[in-house]
């Protein structure tokens, strides 16, 4: 099997199986060397690396990550692509397809199968519309993780990376940033792909943090803050944690904590930075 990344050998193994392209499944395939190459460096990933791909499509950057890695395994939804998968990567001998949907994947299991526990790398040129359930529940269930570097729409990876004072700015880019280190490492445009997606694209780095950069003693209580603060934006912080249904803190008792920390009553969320959303939370649970 020829090697794939380029318009013509991606055609030729399409027509070869009569694959039909599943918008539901969010196929966009890569069909550039340079592109493959940048992720794979970005991703540093060497002979002694388990690598977990996500969606690898017809094997375009499962064939570079078996080049590089020690093991991978991918892990794909689409039945029609498991034969393909079968032919382009049948010269590899350290890697396994798994025909499942990730989102209900046992990954920690997988990482104690394959890595005795120790963190993986992700690496995964995501189906955009599940971009966000597949990394904050990588990071929410503490599988055991070094790095994800995924190719996502350009749009989320801004947001992912951007602090307080941008329109970017909301609950993912606190969600990410809290668990990890963003850095954005190659913008990729739409005729790098086929079929080519309306939006442009970005690979962005997400290095898991050794130690969280706020201590903050309830974790999902600060992520309920961080939510219905950026779910209200037009509105003040003070009424959006008023009015949200899981938040049971009175209008005084958020005041006087915002007090606390030298803010105003009428501050808005996203003027916020992560640190004070850790020490908003941690104030209220005291109260
Ligand atoms: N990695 C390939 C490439 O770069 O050419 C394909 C990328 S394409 C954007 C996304 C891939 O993820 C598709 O192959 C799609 O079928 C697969 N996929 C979509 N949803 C999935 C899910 N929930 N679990 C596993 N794979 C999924």
């Amino acid at each position: 099997m020829a090697t794939l990344g380029n318009p013509q050998s991606t055609i030729a193994v399409l027509q070869k199986y009569n694959f039909n392209f599943q918008k539901k499944f969010g196929q966009n395939f890569l069909i550039d060397t340079r592109v493959l190459e940048k992720i794979i460096g970005a991703a540093n990933i060497g002979k002694e690396d388990f690598v977990l791909e996500i969606g690898p499509g017809i094997g375009t950057m499962t064939q570079y990550l078996c080049e590089h890695a020690r093991e991978v395994v991918a892990v794909e939804i689409d039945k029609n692509l498991i034969p393909i998968l079968e032919d382009t990567l049948s010269t590899y001998e350290n890697v396994q397809v798994i025909h499942q949907d990730i989102l209900k994947m046992d990954i920690s299991c997988l990482v104690q199968e394959k890595n005795r526990g120790e963190p993986i790398k992700v690496v995964a040129n995501l189906p955009y519309y599940i971009t966000t359930p597949i990394i904050m529940g990588l990071f929410e269930s503490h599988v055991p993780i070094e790095s994800i570097t995924i190719m996502v729409q350009k749009e989320v990876a801004d947001r992912m990376q951007v602090g307080p004072g941008t329109k970017d700015y909301g609950a993912l880019s606190l969600a990410v940033q809290y668990y990890a280190k963003p850095e954005i490492v190659a913008n990729v445009p739409p005729n790098c792909f086929i079929p080519r997606p309306k939006v442009g694209s970005a690979v962005i780095r997400l290095t898991k943090h050794q130690q969280a950069p706020v201590q903050v003693a309830q974790e999902r209580q600060m992520f309920a803050l961080i939510r219905a603060s950026f779910n209200q934006r037009r509105k003040t912080l003070v009424n959006g944690l008023n009015n949200a249904p899981d938040i049971s803190y009175s209008k005084e008792e958020i005041v006087q904590a915002l007090e606390e920390m030298g803010l105003q009553a009428n501050v808005r969320g996203e003027t916020l930075t992560l640190e004070q959303f850790a020490q908003l939370s941690n104030l209220l649970v005291n109260k």
